[in-house]
């Protein structure tokens, strides 16, 4: 899965820049970390990354 690139800084309103990078053949998967860093206030900001509640109903009924 991947994370968005950005987030909107919940202190300033500003935009916050994904910080973590994982190599191509070792892509984000739910439950990893995902951090970003405002451009603006510098605030950080962590985020643990979930699976979309619309892909797992693709899973739902089998
Ligand atoms: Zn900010």
């Amino acid at each position: 899965m991947e994370p968005e690139k950005t987030l909107i800084c919940m202190e300033c309103g500003g935009t916050a820049h994904l910080l973590s990078h994982r190599p191509e053949d070792d892509p984000f998967e739910a439950g990893d970390y995902a951090a970003y860093v405002c451009e603006d206030c510098s605030h950080r900001i962590d985020i643990v990354l979930e699976d979309d509640d619309d892909e797992v109903g693709l899973f739902a009924g089998q």
